[in-house]
């Protein structure tokens, strides 16, 4: 179709932009619509469900379109992007009444699911990254660019870290260079993800580095700590390349960089984040009975989404931590300051995303009125901090003032700005001398028609004459037809209708031309002086960021407080010593769960590295096990990131990784072996854990045969407790009681068990937590419990005594780590049998040198 003879000058031009952009959907203007044609009119009629037409396109034929009013791009913007297209948007760049021929056009945005900031498509509470790879032999880049806040921020991984790190934001886009996209997909599964590729030269580092430097205005890169990190600054450039082009340069809300340090930040990864249901519940997929759900309480969109990332990034950093608790404990033991902070939070607007959108030229006169508003709040809460909250005046204290830009907005802005701002109205009376006058003329020519009005009527003796307006005709005098005959001769005619003709005279053209010339230059003006306010506004953007990224810290401190007093949450006290010591730990999900009238049974945990490092939990099914191995988790994890946290009292020395295992069958991600993704998870523990981490492992093995899973289970238990160098605290939930045994000879192994109640033929959980082994599983009252026919059941409990009656399974020796394990030996003699065998040729040997052969083979396997 593109470049068809003797197709319309406007089609010449659609083709002409579109073949600038073939991957995109293109929303093209053309008046007060936007048009979509060819193959993009058959996709947008289908997803937006407007009619799908046709248009001549001269000598070449029609072709199909589909288009809707300009009004409505927003409403339809975000099915587009949710539909997973990239979105041009192709504008008429010059006044059309000053065209001379067709119209100019030009595509100033191009949209994607990651830069996207239409207000539709994006979540308050979530931040929407793109993230841009660049990888290196094993090692990546990964920069993350929210476009909708201007957050900026990247780090370098290895090859199975990246997964981890992908997996803790919110991504909806990727974009990597050309050449790499064949490399990325062999190691990442990225065709989950919206894919962009862009060229090679771009990553170039000279090239990238000069990318950012100019975007920064920064002489070199040494101050983001990146002056050295080639792979960051390459995956940045990208990023930064990629949201220029798209956006025309509109991109000066990206004020900064911040390198994501794993150094200070406790290690979760993907698994634990999806094992302890933080973001989203493994049963449903949804927020609910998720720990974000019972802990968001803050009030600002801002704030939620820099809870999600602390959740996704908690601290190891001691100082840090204890100075996050102390704003909550402020808040918290001052209730009243909490409560007063939190009512004026609710006046506090989204900033971040106005200011991407004064960047960008979206932002509307009521978004700077609310950005004022916002930035006022800071002071009002400054005085009600008083001289002992200490740790809130001293986040208080790295506010910059910005009265400037309040004061400002303030005398320019009307406080209710209209919505519709097409027609003006939105600057204050009294801010331009000159602004008030053309309003003064506009209002006294309206006064001025209805003077005429009257006077008409009087000097012709029509009662029901009337001056109005239309767009196509202007101002007009309209007469009914009953009362033609009485029209003067100074009417000129200009339009007639069924029951009326419309006139004009010249001295009320003379008045429509005076007041449509005041209006045009109302509007004139008062955008001019917008932009100018914008303009001022955008010199503060980086003091207006940082106010910002305050007061979400603020609205999370009192959130967290809040939190703690409505759920009875405690101050947990953080240490650097090897030591989880907690009484009357409950899991702060689960408890606000429970149905009406069951209360939560509170357990301790007391661990530590040099007598109780592995604590093996038995126990039936259904007995809390894992809600126990959880809560453990979820109170570390809250603690470190500076939450009170559900317990009478918790001790928690500083854990540097948390990992989190659920056995096969309690693990809901389809698709894989579960048993192979349970022993991958597994390898990453065994390979990474130090001393310092927290391993939780419920019902490890289990995916496969039960003397299979059950070895598995005593090996990995082995290791953790005998390998120099891990001896990590270890919760081991688990149905094989054998272990119990085992454990018992671990010098720092304790068991568990959770108390239950036998009660005639029925059992009780008590839900206790308390030393020792279990005896029984109690598999079969739980089938009870569950409804199993009465005749399964008799059958199972005999199929048990026949079962039980045998011999029970106890390896004899311990694991050791040798420099060559038994494993390894096992490996070493198949591999010689094999050989052997290879190098035999049948055909020359007699029966007899078969059999010499077969009984030297059996021998050598057997030999110990
Ligand atoms: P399985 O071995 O079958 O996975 P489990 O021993 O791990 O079982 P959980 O799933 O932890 O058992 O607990 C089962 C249910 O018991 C939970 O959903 C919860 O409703 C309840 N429960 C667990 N712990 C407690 C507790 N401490 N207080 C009150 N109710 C609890």
């Amino acid at each position: 179709m593109a470049g068809k003879k003797g197709q319309t000058p406007v089609m010449k031009q659609f083709w002409d932009a579109k073949s600038k952009h073939p991957d995109a959907l293109m929303l093209f203007r053309m008046g007060d619509f936007y048009e979509t044609f060819d193959n993009d009119a058959l996709l947008a009629s289908e997803i937006l469900g407007i009619a799908l037409t046709k248009r001549a396109n001269g000598a070449a034929s029609t072709v199909p379109l589909a288009g809707f009013p300009y009004h409505s791009l927003e409403q339809f913007l975000h099915k587009l992007l949710k539909a997973g297209h990239r979105v041009a948007i192709c504008e008429q760049v010059e006044d059309p009444k000053k065209a001379i021929g067709i119209v100019k056009r030009e595509v100033v945005e191009v949209l994607s699911p990651g830069t996207a900031l239409t207000e539709k498509y994006l979540d308050h509470n979530r931040n929407n990254f793109l993230a841009s790879i660049f990888v290196d032999s094993s090692k990546f880049g990964l920069t993350l660019l929210d476009y909708s806040t201007g957050e900026f921020l990247g780090g370098e991984w290895g090859n199975q870290d990246i997964l981890h790190v992908l997996k803790r934001y919110t991504i909806t886009e990727i974009i990597i260079p050309e050449s790499q996209k064949q490399i990325l997909s062999s190691m990442i599964n990225i065709d989950q993800y919206f894919v962009t590729t862009i060229p090679d030269w771009v990553s170039e580092i000279e090239t990238a580095n000069e990318i950012l430097l100019d975007q920064f205005k920064t002489q070199s890169l040494k101050g983001f700590g990146i002056e050295d990190r080639c792979l960051i600054v390459s995956s940045s450039g990208c990023a930064l390349h990629y949201v220029n082009q798209n956006f025309q340069n509109k991109t000066d809300h990206i004020t900064s960089f911040s390198l994501i340090q794993e150094d200070g930040i406790m290690g979760v990864d993907a698994f634990t984040i999806r094992n302890l249901e933080i973001f989203r519940s493994l049963s449903n997929q949804g927020v609910h009975g998720t720990l974000i759900k019972v802990i968001d309480k803050t009030i600002t969109s801002a704030g939620s989404r820099i809870l999600k990332q602390w959740l996704s990034q908690p601290l190891t950093d001691l100082k840090e931590i204890n100075s996050r608790l102390s704003r909550v404990n402020e808040c918290f033991t001052n209730g009243n300051l909490k409560d007063d902070i939190r009512h004026l939070l609710k006046n506090v607007s989204d900033i971040d995303r106005i200011i991407a959108r004064l960047s960008t030229h979206k932002a509307h006169p009521k978004d700077i009125v609310n950005l004022g508003v916002s930035l006022q709040q800071i002071k009002n809460i400054n005085p009600l901090i008083g001289k002992n909250e200490t740790s809130l005046q001293s986040l208080l204290s790295q506010i910059i003032d910005t009265s400037l830009i309040e004061e400002e907005i303030s005398k320019t802005l009307k406080e209710e700005p209209p919505v519709n701002i097409n027609k003006g109205g939105f600057i204050k009376d009294g801010f331009s001398k000159e602004l008030d006058e053309y309003r003064q003329l506009s209002e006294n020519a309206s006064e001025w028609l209805v003077k005429m009005q009257i006077d008409e009527q009087k000097k012709t003796g029509i009662p029901s004459l009337k001056i109005g307006f239309n767009r196509v005709f202007g101002y007009y005098i309209d007469v009914t037809k009953t009362h033609i005959d009485k029209v003067p001769e100074n009417y000129i005619r200009k339009q007639t209708l069924t029951n009326s003709e419309r006139y004009f005279t010249e001295e009320l053209k003379v008045y429509e031309e005076k007041i449509l010339s005041v209006e045009d230059k109302i509007i004139a003006l008062e955008s001019k002086l917008f932009d100018e306010l914008k303009i001022q506004i955008m010199e503060y953007i980086k003091a207006i960021q940082q106010n910002s990224k305050i007061l979400s810290q603020i609205d999370i401190a009192t959130s967290l407080a809040e939190l703690a007093i409505r759920n009875d949450y405690i101050k947990p006290k953080l240490t650097n010593k090897l030591v989880l010591d907690i009484k009357d730990s409950r899991h702060p999900v689960v408890e606000t769960l429970l149905p009406l009238g069951e209360d939560f049974i509170p357990n301790d945990i007391k661990l530590d590295c040099t007598s109780k490092q592995i604590a093996l939990i038995t126990g039936p099914n259904m007995a809390g096990k894992s809600t126990y191995l959880r809560q453990v988790g979820l109170i570390v994890l809250m603690a470190q990131i500076g939450s009170f946290v559900p317990a009478r009292k918790a001790n928690i020395g500083i854990v540097d990784k948390l990992f989190t295992r659920v056995g096969a069958s309690d693990n809901l991600a389809g698709g894989e072996s579960t048993f192979l993704v349970e022993m991958n998870e597994t390898a990453n523990i065994l390979n990474n854990a130090t001393p310092q981490s927290l391993i939780l492992l419920d019902e490890i093995g289990r995916g496969t045969s039960t003397y299979d899973g059950m070895s598995i289970a005593w090996a990995v238990t082995e290791y953790l407790h005998n390998k120099e160098g891990i001896q990590a605290k270890t919760i081991f939930a688990t149905h094989y009681h054998e272990l119990v045994d085992l454990v018992n000879q671990l010098p720092r192994g304790i068991n568990l068990n959770v108390a239950v109640k036998e009660h005639g033929d029925s059992v009780i959980f008590l839900r206790k937590i308390i030393e020792g082994g279990a005896d029984k599983s109690y598999g079969i009252h739980v089938a009870e419990m569950a409804g199993l026919p009465k005749a399964v059941l008799k059958r199972a409990t005999s199929i048990l005594s026949d079962l039980s009656s045998e011999e029970k399974y106890l390896p004899s020796t311990s694991l050791k780590i040798e420099p060559i394990s038994q494993m390894d030996l096992f490996l070493e003699k198949e591999k010689l049998v094999r050989n052997e065998l290879k190098s035999v040729n049948i055909n020359n040997l007699t029966p007899l040198e078969a059999l010499a052969k077969l009984d030297e083979l059996q021998k050598s396997v057997n030999e110990e």
